[in-house]
């Protein structure tokens, strides 16, 4: 789907902080995953009436940061406000959340986060970030919501600190979404909020409209690819609406992610349902402008810094360097590699995420200066560089590495050290051409098939060889094989 103009997006992203170490209103642990059932809880995240809550202040510093990076106006008096509903994976019938009027304030508004998207860079308008507390979980005993006989519920998760940020509907394509979203996760990696590889750490609901229709929300959806297919559905489904002159009501839909479909649920809740008021327990928290100054000047690096640094002072390429920052452990570990050699930086981000990344897996990304020092690959790097050993052995040398093998050891005990080149390598190709009579036949008359004799040069040369330069030896004998044959011919 192509971005339509007629078409509006936009997001209410809940991302849990979960590098916080305990929940936004008592001191149970934040790391509820893997955890027997309702044994992470105590009576105020369990709602029980006389416990009162205490705001954890590293929640609201950690929105601050946020906030700053997302060019926002801050707040100078942050409060909380009670949203009432009725669930039962809500012990208190509310939630402790924030609002913008009725006397309270939520932490920050009117900001704003570039992303790009097919080489353009496009703005996308923030309207407000808040902190709310993450509901417990309900767990279905078979299936769905709506095949499983009965549902359980698991408290460990209410309390869970979620910083909701509401974007305006500045989107008109998945693509535009899933690329904002990649910046956005990006940005919050960096700024030590969340670890996004945790299962249920980001939920998504996604408002959709059509030039002429009402605005259509689709609640928790959890995956890109799951929001992906939820807009791309909805989209069409209110086109094909609008074709058979159906008015589309403004409705809150469900994600049905076996089914990969948007399902209308009886439940359209206004504000006054909710019925916000100020939570007396909860005194307001006031911003001084020395804590904000104080934020600023500790702020990490930011990825579009990084991105900057990795393309101006390294000579990375623009994809390679949004690549490396895309993970930031991944730009922090180039740089430590390249604290330890001369190498060129693009040939070294290359090997980086074109060989190592794909060796350590993904999910082990976290663990990468671990598995294999950088000071173990600059060595690998500097020798590449000075010419003692070969591109074809860097590759080679890579995943054992990655299975714990260390530089200067592997290269011996493979006898890698060593670059064979010049006469020495033109003798090894002759012999190998003599050698292999059958493939150089199949040479001459089809050019695919020197990769053949190139790997035996390799062989020959236990990889000692570039095998550009093989390359070029080879076709050059061949090219003198034929001006042979053509010569007897011409007899
Ligand atoms: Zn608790």
């Amino acid at each position: 789907m192509s971005s339509d103009t007629d078409v509006k997006i936009g997001l209410e992203i809940h991302v849990q902080l979960t590098s916080l170490k305990t929940k936004l209103f008592c001191s149970c642990s934040s790391d509820y995953r893997d955890k027997p059932p309702n044994t992470n809880v105590c009576p105020v995240c369990l709602g029980l009436p006389g416990s009162l809550p205490v705001v954890n202040q590293k929640a609201i510093e950690k929105a601050l940061r946020v906030a700053i990076a997302l060019n926002m106006k801050i707040a100078e008096k942050i409060s909380w406000a009670r949203k009432h509903y009725f669930y039962p994976d809500l012990p208190k019938n509310y939630q402790i959340t924030q609002y913008e009027g009725k006397g309270v304030t939520s932490i920050a508004k009117e900001g704003y986060l570039e992303y790009h998207v097919n080489g353009n860079v496009k703005r996308a308008r923030i309207r407000r970030i808040n902190l709310e507390e993450d509901p417990g979980k309900i767990v279905y005993h078979t299936g769905s919501m709506l095949t499983s006989k009965y549902s359980l519920i698991d408290y460990n998760r209410s309390g869970i600190a979620l910083l909701e940020i509401v974007t305006e509907p500045d989107f008109s394509s998945p693509r535009e979404v899933l690329a904002f979203l990649h910046e956005l996760r990006t940005l919050l990696e960096y700024l030590d909020i969340a670890d996004f590889k945790l299962e249920g750490s980001m939920r998504v609901d996604v408002n959709i409209s059509l030039a002429g229709g009402s605005r259509v929300e689709v609640k928790n959806v959890g995956s890109l690819s799951d929001i992906e297919a939820a807009i791309v559905y909805e989209v069409t489904r209110q086109r094909s609406l609008a074709e058979k002159g159906v008015k589309v009501e403004m409705e809150t839909r469900h994600w049905d992610q076996e089914r990969k479909v948007t399902v209308g649920t009886r439940t359209k809740e206004s504000e006054e349902d909710y019925r916000y008021f100020p939570d007396p327990n909860l005194p307001p928290v006031y911003i001084s402008p020395n804590m904000l100054e104080d934020l600023s000047k500790t702020m990490p690096e930011l990825p579009q810094t990084v991105r900057k640094k990795l393309v101006q002072v390294y000579g990375v390429s623009e994809y390679l360097s949004s690549v490396l920052v895309s993970e930031k452990k991944l730009a922090e570990y180039f740089e430590e590699v390249m604290k330890r050699t001369n190498i060129d930086g693009d040939r070294a981000a290359s090997i980086i995420v074109n060989d190592l990344v794909g060796w350590v897996g993904e999910e082990r990304m976290n663990q990468i200066d671990k598995i294999v020092p950088a000071s173990e690959l600059a060595e690998l790097l500097e020798l590449l560089k000075s010419g003692t050993i070969t591109i074809k052995i860097v590759k080679e040398a890579i995943p054992e590495l990655v299975s714990g093998k260390r530089t200067r050891e592997l290269l011996a005990s493979k006898g890698w050290i060593g670059k064979v080149s010049g006469h020495e390598l033109a003798e090894i190709v002759d012999t190998v051409l003599k050698e292999n009579a059958n493939a150089v036949t199949d040479a001459l008359n089809n050019p695919k098939a020197i990769q053949h004799l190139v790997g035996k040069v390799m062989e020959a040369t236990n990889k000692r060889a570039d095998p550009k330069e093989a390359f070029e030896l080879i076709s050059k004998k061949l090219e003198e094989f034929k001006a042979k044959v053509r010569l007897q011919e011409d007899r």
